[in-house]
């Protein structure tokens, strides 16, 4: 009828908690239920997503139906990430290409773009900030965006934190202290986003985005293990954007830049274009895809 239409509109969940929903239109927010044809039909709304709302009264709804994604993860199970900030110390725990690598190659499989962010910049002597951003203008040099930073100071992103953000690195790296970092009044915020971020697994269930500058970044941080699971050994070479840009000067449309005659992409890595440490973890990753098949 024409009241239910009227009261029909589009918001973004922002938080899941003991099967609720908390949907934000305007500047209000509403609790809601999805629905039973979902839980049928294999659908769970998850955080990030918009959805369509019918509002009940002055604080309840219910969901009518989720808009097509962009992008999703499982872990936190979050839809619409706009970018991953892999956040990787440059000290304690020590800095390490084989792990930023990992993490490339993961939130390149979910087709979510990457953000290199190094951390505890402070604790670096002038030599060894140079190591760092040696390394780092590598990985500009092939189209991410790179940060070398110390959490110790107040920091501003406008263009990074547009849109749904997701922090991902080891434990200790400064993710929770990079998002207080962010906030201007970090005395009112600290313990509850420290809090948020370092809280037991059991809870990991209950993802909630938290509202800064001009986006959001999620409570959760990304990625339990970086295994290769979800990667084909033929998809592999298109998470390493270097490749792509050169992949049409191999001799062989299919050829996977391992021992194949006339490949681009090893007369690349022989003339020092591309770092030899990106194409050693990239056959260190194609070994362990290959092992996964003789495994199962
Ligand atoms: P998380 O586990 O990734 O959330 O890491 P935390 O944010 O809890 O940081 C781990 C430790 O490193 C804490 O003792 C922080 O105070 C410290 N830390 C984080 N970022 C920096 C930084 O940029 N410089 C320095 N000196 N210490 C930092
Ligand atoms: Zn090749």
């Amino acid at each position: 009828n024409l009241l239910n239409e009227v009261n029909v509109i589009k918001g973004q969940i922002i938080k899941a908690l003991s099967g609720f929903y908390y949907v934000k239109y305007n500047d209000e927010i509403y609790q809601c239920r999805a629905r039973g044809n979902f839980r049928k039909k294999g659908i769970n709304p998850l955080v990030g997503d918009f959805v369509t709302f019918q509002i009940e009264n002055e604080t309840d709804g219910y969901i009518l139906s989720i808009e097509e994604r962009t992008s999703y993860m499982v872990r936190p199970p979050v839809a619409n990430i706009e970018r991953v900030i892999i956040v990787m110390s440059a000290k304690e725990p020590e800095f390490s290409l084989n792990l930023l690598d990992k993490f490339l190659v993961k939130v390149e499989s979910y087709h979510i773009e990457p953000v290199i962010l190094v951390t505890k910049r402070d604790l670096l002597s002038a030599s060894e900030c140079s190591e760092i951003e040696h390394h780092l203008a590598y990985y500009t040099s092939i189209g991410y965006e790179t940060y070398f930073v110390s959490n110790l100071n107040a920091q501003s992103y406008d263009t990074l934190v547009k849109g749904i953000t997701v922090l991902a690195g080891q434990s200790g790296v400064g993710k929770s202290s990079f998002i207080n970092s962010l906030i201007p009044d970090a005395n009112l915020n600290t313990g509850v986003i420290s809090n948020a971020l370092n809280r037991g697994k059991h809870t990991t269930r209950h993802v909630e985005l938290i509202p800064l500058q001009n986006g959001y970044i999620a409570d959760t941080p990304g990625f339990s293990s970086l295994d290769l699971d979800n990667i084909e050994k033929v998809t592999l070479k298109n998470m390493f954007p270097e490749f792509i840009a050169i992949a049409d000067g191999c001799k062989f449309r299919e050829c996977l830049h391992i021992n194949e005659p006339k490949c681009a992409v090893k007369s690349a890595v022989e003339a020092g274009e591309i770092l030899q440490t990106r194409y050693d973890h990239y056959l260190q990753m194609m070994r362990e895809i290959e092992s996964r098949k003789v495994r199962y």
